[in-house]
């Protein structure tokens, strides 16, 4: 039979598609997931992608580590949950529907009909899921496609609903007045953790504005804000009671600010600090006076202070004036201070962002972001006196993280989840899973857990999942939180079923309407609906339909064993996972985690669409083959190092690795004819030590790989296979067709190899040396431009003392052939073949022997072989009265004799390169042989076929074929040698140049039958 050939014209691109369609055929995955169906569980879980927006590089890169992860543990025989999800919720599919249908913002939805909107977020969701599904196909990302989980469904809802309910039942979801991070082009509020997403620095013009004080104008509060268009529902000023503030003298106006920033405080364009300062007080003395508000252009209400000095201790004198405008609606602090000086609330900017109904017209309707508005207000200080100086300043702002928007705090009805709460309980869950890298738990989540805040979950838009809670139209406290349809369907029809087409999104829900139990009056659904960062985190329950259906599924399925995901999910779905799962049953969601960085472009540059640097995944697939892009992608660099994606170093790093085995496969395939790994090896210890030496490494790198992907250190089993080979789960293509041309069965229904503790490392350091020395011999040959088939009579090499052992000697003949020489010496030591020679650093010797410098370099030049080799394994050298240290000489080699010569620290090999006749014949010989296994494959004969030679010519090649006859004969099978002459009827006749001398080789069957087999 033989073993099939590789075909070197066969792309990794067209290799890896003829093994997919194998794959299907064969429907390889769902046989690997049923042969491992008894084994111990090994729980992964996907963190569902948004099916919004095509498959990158990236992507591939997470996928490429989950799925090594998970084929590494199926071949370790585990049970590997692998099913695939989707997260179809949220602004995201709102905004490409917005943008399919040209209409933009609330108000457009709401016009063009909330049920046709998200009957269309609905089916736009899977837009890109075929692209997903067919590129994670492509670079052999085995998941269970066709039962993924949606998040969309009413399975999965239902079980988010009796989540929420749970967490209710726990005094943990809650309605709250706050003041959020909120987009109005997006008209919704931003969760803490979106927030973090969008920081950007930018500059804006922060302005400089002086209240003067109610009882005394001339007196005045200076302040300084960096929006000043909150300036119109300014309420109050604050002030740090303990902090010293000054009033400064210009020109009859007394300027107030904190001490410390007069010399940063200009007015008419000199620091305060330079001006008489006229009082003195602390913070405190000033609460309570009353200030002249700028700006009066919004009604006030009737109720509440306004127009008050207030104290507040996050007011700092680390910039700005040391007084802080305050305007409850439009700021964390502000709000929290007018709650408790009881301050009068108001907001005059609309739900998107536009001021609405002030008396100043020109104002009204204008973005409150836009550098327009901000330039009118700016206008409108200096008519009214109230300008001091405008200063450009540059800050981190946050942009809405999906539209790009710039972003406010702005005061809004809300639903929270009391995470607070169980801020503690996170932080010991967290300190039990395992993060890969570790800083990534310490650091950036840990911190993110010790700074909590509690969740912002609710969102006033369309698609996602509704927020359960139904209160009354009467009195809002009269509140339900629906846990199931069946009790949905008790509320709202007393028994009466759900219709069929029951839909559990806006607007269905909404009609959905029944008596309050206390009052009478009507209970209707809240309007919000909920983060879909919640629906990806409760994937662990609701990919079951937990508890309705699948308890037991459930339970065998939690909590995972491992999860990986890129960095950015510290605050996404990292965080959302371990909050419910803490939130809601105060337990560990997963295990062990890995966090890979970011793919940057070959620049280091983030990729973007505006920068046109994203990579195509298909284009580079198709270049160099999934299995490259996959040993690049996870053997480059560490994981968690952020990555540079030069495609130019795919064949750098992959692609070595794999041409070597492709030649080494076709080696072995064209030699080893029909041999099949024999049944009744003899034991390991009778090997020779080639073999020994192969079984030793594969253990060796068996455990190094084994101990590396237990520890979820992806890059350096990876790297480790690669100067082996135990590749299945790195690169699963070229494994299996390897596997599959060997044994004829699939690599992916086999174990993955155990340590089989054969060590030996007196023979891996051996073989080690003798590679070192191959590699400088050949290199040795070639500087005296030896052509490879020339045999030379003698190798002299030199290695440490340390490797001169029974191993060693035992490779010689390795080594020997491998040089193709006839005999190897084995030196004393690496002087005997080279000279050694000490060079002075003079700036070195300097420092330390200053006049002197000279005799010491004169004692350098004198040291033996011995000391310099002492110095060059970094030991102090006395010569005379000189200390040497190793820094004081630069140790060289001088070639004693005319051998050629390579030597690598203490490895040297030294080669003859003289050639007696008998070797240059030989290598004459050699040569003709290659010739005629070129002819024979031209000639389609098998291995094994007998032939008859013929070769007519040059007189040198006579003699040296007639010298080496028996050579020649066993190497090319034949069996019959006609020198001189041309054989009549052969197969094949060719002239051939030998070493610049031509002959004619002619070829047939020894048989006599005419032809090839082919
Ligand atoms: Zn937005
Ligand atoms: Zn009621």
């Amino acid at each position: 039979m033989g073993y099939p050939p590789l075909d070197p014209t066969l792309t990794g691109d067209a290799l890896e598609r003829q093994l997919l369609a194998t794959w299907k055929h064969e429907r390889l995955f769902e046989r690997t997931q049923e042969a491992m169906r008894y084994g111990p569980p090994f729980v992964f879980y996907e963190g569902p992608p948004t099916a919004n927006g095509r498959p990158g590089i990236h992507h591939v890169f997470a996928r490429t580590i989950k799925d090594l992860v998970c084929r590494y543990h199926t071949m370790l025989g585990q049970g590997v949950t692998r099913i695939a999800g989707w997260d179809t919720h949220g602004l995201p599919v709102e905004i490409e529907v917005e943008r399919t249908l040209g209409i933009n913002g609330k108000k457009q939805i709401e016009a063009y009909g909330v049920e046709k909107f998200n009957r269309l977020c609905r089916e736009s969701v899977f837009t890109y899921k075929t692209d997903w599904e067919s590129l994670s196909e492509r670079i052999a990302y085995w998941l269970d496609y066709a039962h993924p989980y949606v998040t969309y469904t009413n399975e999965y809802i239902e079980t988010v609903w009796w989540l929420l309910k749970r967490l209710h039942d726990k005094a943990l979801l809650y309605r709250g007045h706050k003041v959020l991070p909120y987009c109005p082009r997006c008209g919704t509020a931003l969760s803490s953790h979106e927030l973090a997403l969008g920081y950007e620095e930018v500059q804006t013009n922060s302005v400089y504005v002086t209240f003067p004080l109610a009882q005394d104008p001339k007196r005045q509060l200076l302040i300084w804000t960096t929006t000043p268009w909150t300036l119109l529902a300014n309420i109050a000023v604050a002030v740090h009671p303990d902090l010293e503030y000054g009033e400064y003298d210009v020109n009859g106006t007394h300027y107030i600010v904190a001490v410390e920033r007069a010399g940063d405080v200009h007015v008419g364009g000199r620091p305060l600090a330079q001006a008489p300062r006229v009082a003195g007080y602390h913070g405190r003395d000033l609460v309570g006076q009353k200030y002249v508000r700028p700006l009066e252009v919004v009604p006030l209400p009737q109720e509440g202070q306004r127009a008050i000095v207030v104290a507040g201790g996050f007011v700092s004198a680390k910039e700005g004036t040391g007084l802080v405008h305050m305007a409850p609606a439009f700021g964390a602090d502000d709000y929290a201070v007018g709650q408790q000086y009881g301050l009068a609330f108001v907001n005059p900017v609309a739900p998107d962002g536009t001021f609405q109904g002030t008396r100043w017209e020109e104002i009204n309707g204008r973005l409150v972001t836009d550098k327009e508005t901000n330039r009118l207000i700016i206008e409108r200080l200096k008519h009214e006196g109230r300008w001091v100086e405008t200063r450009p300043y540059t800050h981190s702002y946050p942009f809405c993280w999906r539209c790009d928007s710039a972003l406010i705090y702005y005061a809004r009805s809300s639903w929270f989840v009391r995470t607070t709460a169980v801020k503690t309980r996170m932080l010991e869950v967290n300190a039990e899973i395992g993060w890969h890298p570790p800083e990534v738990g310490s650091g950036r989540f840990g911190e993110w857990l010790e700074n909590n805040v509690d969740w912002a979950l609710s969102r006033d838009r369309y698609w996602g999942t509704p927020l359960n809670v139904w209160e009354c139209e009467r009195e809002r406290e009269h509140r339900e939180v629906i846990g199931s349809y069946a009790e949905l369907a008790e509320r709202w029809g007393g028994g009466k079923r759900l219709p069929p087409d029951f839909d559990a999104h806006k607007p269905h829900i909404d009609g959905y309407t029944w008596r309050c139990r206390e009052c009478g009056g009507t209970m209707r659904r809240v309007s919000e609906v909920i983060d879909a960062w919640f629906d990806s985190g409760a994937m662990p329950y609701a990919q079951w339909h937990y508890p309705f259906e699948h308890q037991a599924d459930f339970k065998a399925h939690f909590p995972a064993d491992f999860i990986c995901e890129g960095v950015d999910q510290t605050r996404g779905w990292f965080y959302s996972l371990l909050a419910i799962g803490v939130a809601a049953f105060d337990a560990l969601v997963y295990k062990q985690v890995i966090v890979n960085e970011h793919v940057l472009d070959a620049l280091g540059q983030k990729m973007s669409k505006s920068r046109g640097n994203v990579v195509n995944p298909w284009q580079v697939i198709e270049a160099f083959g999934a299995d490259a892009v996959r040993l690049f992608l996870l053997g480059q660099s560490q994981v968690w190092v952020r990555k540079r994606f030069d495609k130019a170093q795919i064949p750098d790093v992959a692609g070595g690795f794999l041409n070597t085995w492709r030649h080494t496969y076709k080696f072995f395939a064209d030699y080893v004819g029909d041999w099949t790994p024999e049944s009744s090896a003899p034991p390991v210890a009778e090997r020779a030590p080639a073999d020994r030496w192969v079984l030793a490494r594969l253990d060796e790198v068996v455990a190094t790989v084994r101990e590396a992907w237990n520890g979820y250190d992806v890059s350096v089993g990876v790297r480790a296979a690669m100067d082996f080979v135990v590749l299945a789960p790195a690169a699963p293509f070229l494994a299996d067709w390897l596997h599959r041309a060997l044994t004829g069965t699939s690599v992916h229904l086999a174990s993955f190899p155990a340590d089989q503790g054969r060590r030996e490392p007196e023979l891996l350091q051996a073989m080690a040396a003798v590679r070192k020395l191959a590699s400088l011999a050949r290199a040795a040959r070639e500087t005296r431009g030896l052509a490879v088939r020339q045999p030379v009579a003698k190798l002299q090499v030199a290695v440490p003392a340390a490797v001169k052992g029974r191993a060693f000697a035992d490779l010689l003949d390795i080594l020997a052939a491998e040089v193709n020489t006839k005999g190897v010496e084995v030196a004393g030591s690496d002087h005997e073949l080279v000279r050694l020679k000490g060079k002075a650093d003079f700036r070195s010797l300097g420092r330390r022997y200053g006049k002197d410098t000279p005799r010491a370099a004169a004692a350098v030049s004198q040291l033996t072989a011995e000391a310099l080799q002492a110095l060059e394994r970094g030991e102090p050298v006395r010569a005379g009265e000189f200390e040497l240290q190793p820094e004081d000489v630069t140790v060289t080699r001088e070639v004693v004799s005319d051998w050629a010569v390579q030597a690598d620290g203490p490895y040297v090999a030294a080669v003859d390169p003289r050639l007696s006749e008998d070797l240059i014949q030989e290598g004459l010989a050699r040569e003709l042989v290659n010739r005629v296994q070129r002819l024979r494959k031209e000639a389609g004969y098998e291995y094994a076929t007998r032939i008859e030679l013929s070769v007519a010519g040059a007189d040198d090649i006579l003699a040296a074929v007639s010298a080496f006859q028996g050579f020649v004969a066993g190497e090319t099978l034949a069996r019959k040698v006609l020198l001189g002459a041309v054989l009549p009827e052969a197969d094949v006749t060719r002239e051939v140049d030998i070493e610049a001398r031509r002959v004619t080789i002619g070829l047939r069957r020894h048989d006599g039958r005419k032809g090839g087999t082919r």
